[in-house]
């Protein structure tokens, strides 16, 4: 047995030497962001190396640690934030969010409780009703700040379960789901993962479902959905998507909101990232509608350019969103002066106080400012897209309506499979390549390569560089 250490507490000293040797590493590498290669140049089994070792004995000087930290991880990060990232829908960090989060760290407020931390509390007060007014969502609406889109929808359609249950005379937070009387669920034929991954943890079944067929875009198709609802006998639970993941695509909302309203049901609208789309004037016609909804998914953390995690859930019902995550414990201080207590809207009691992080964005960007930033990668999308067009052999599959390019590149022969063979290979190519990164999808059947413009820092310029490596490297994979 060895005797207990002597209490090791860093000093003041340590926390500051430790915060200057991370300013030295991020700002190194926000720098670079713009450089290449894009995806990383170490693999895992040296990533593994270098972290892995005996769990250490005792303390280490904290700078020290972050200085390991950073070389360990050197190589092994993706220039996801920079402007020459188009793979999934990721965004960077537009400079005051990114800088607001560093200080939401240092600052360590408990966003659960407004007593714990009053100004987180009023932060995402604010920023939630200022990005309601951008989306053209009712006054009033009620908004929790959740870690991602994922459980934003979670959050959203257990307001609805709620909801449709209550009005049956059914609790569903007390009693649960055994027992309770059936509530149908209709998702679209393309509905992202995730609201069946929310459905999954609300107990209401990834497949027990009814799929509306989507057109040749990927959008909900009203007729058919009109025509699922009319042969119900009992409101149902709705999910309509503003901006399909592969194509952009918007489901018609106001034939949508005309159906549920008939049915008396519920309608969720996911949209993650094409709900931005309100912000652009020239593209504020796609989300016609959207307000009529119940209630609303979308993330900061994509098109807004906010750091992870940021998720936002809207709802038109507070009562019902309210009534559906607070955790109502007696020992929770209840507030009597109009403050907001956080944890009332979203799954969790402790987190983060994402506020600050979307209050600094939109304080930074303004009205006109993110308009701009949807506008100009919308715009790259489409320069992109017609930078590759005229090649043969390659066709864009989607509308470029948004931010989302869909490319194929088919086989001289027309054989499907080779045709997906070589879609795959170019896409393998342009990752190793490394100049730009981007994906791969199967859309409707086929392999596709898919293109996502949603960097705040992407411009005309990178996108026609972006058109330029796809032709190259087009040009380098032989067909058949
Ligand atoms: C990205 C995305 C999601 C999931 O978002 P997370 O933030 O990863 O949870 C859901 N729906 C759509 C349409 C998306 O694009």
């Amino acid at each position: 047995m060895t005797a207990p250490a002597e209490p090791t507490i860093p000093s003041a000293d340590a926390t500051d030497a430790a915060l200057q040797r991370a300013v030295v590493h991020a700002r190194a590498f926000v720098a670079a962001l713009g450089d290449t290669p894009v995806r990383p140049t170490v693999g895992l089994a040296e990533l593994r190396s270098r972290f892995a070792g005996p769990l250490p004995e005792g303390p280490s000087d904290p700078a020290a640690v972050i200085d390991e930290l950073a070389a360990n991880a050197e190589g092994g990060l993706v220039r996801s934030a920079g402007p020459n990232y188009y793979g999934f829908v990721i965004g960077g960090g537009v400079p005051a969010s990114l800088a607001a989060d560093w200080l939401t760290s240092a600052w360590d407020q408990n966003a659960g409780l407004y007593v714990i931390g009053p100004a987180a509390a009023v932060a995402e007060e604010v920023a939630g009703a200022w990005l309601a007014e951008l989306f053209g969502l009712p006054a009033g609406v009620s908004v929790g700040y959740t870690t991602g889109a994922t459980m934003a929808s979670f959050t959203g359609l257990a307001a609805g379960r709620h909801a449709l249950l209550a009005r049956q005379g059914w609790d569903v937070e007390r009693q649960g789901l055994f027992g309770a009387p059936e509530i149908p669920v209709v998702v679209s034929d393309e509905s992202h993962v995730t609201i069946f991954a929310a459905l999954q943890m609300l107990g209401m079944g990834r497949e027990r479902v009814i799929r509306v067929p989507t057109d040749e875009q990927g959008r909900m198709r009203a007729d058919a959905l009109a025509g699922v609802l009319a042969g119900l006998d009992r409101p149902a639970l709705v999910t309509a998507q503003a901006g399909n993941v592969n194509t952009g695509a918007f489901d018609p909302l106001p034939a949508i909101v005309t159906a549920v309203r008939a049915n008396g049901g519920w309608l969720h609208v996911d949209g993650a990232f094409g709900l931005w789309a309100a912000a652009d004037p020239a593209r504020r016609h796609l989300v016609d509608g959207v307000g009529d909804a119940d209630s609303w998914t979308t993330d900061a953390h994509k098109w807004l350019n906010v750091p992870y995690d940021s998720g936002l859930s809207f709802v038109r019902d507070a009562a019902a969103h309210h009534a559906a995550m607070t955790l109502g414990a007696a020992y929770y201080v209840e507030t009597s002066g109009g403050e907001r207590d956080p944890y009332n809207w979203v799954p969790e009691s402790s987190r983060r106080a994402r506020g600050f992080a979307v209050w600094a964005a939109l304080r930074s960007l303004g009205r006109s400012g993110v308009a701009e930033m949807i506008g100009r990668t919308s715009d790259a999308a489409r320069t992109f897209a017609a930078g590759i067009a005229d090649l043969d052999d390659v066709r864009v599959l989607n509308d470029v309506v948004l931010n989302q390019v869909l490319v194929r590149f088919d086989d001289p022969s027309g054989d499907a499979a080779k045709g997906d063979a070589r879609t795959a290979a170019v896409v393998a190519a342009i990752q190793e390549d490394g100049s730009i990164w981007l994906g791969g999808t199967t859309w409707h059947g086929m392999r596709a390569m898919r293109l996502s413009v949603s960097n705040w820092a992407t411009t005309e310029a990178h996108a026609e560089a972006a058109a330029a490596v796809v032709r190259r490297i087009a040009g380098e994979i032989p067909a058949g």
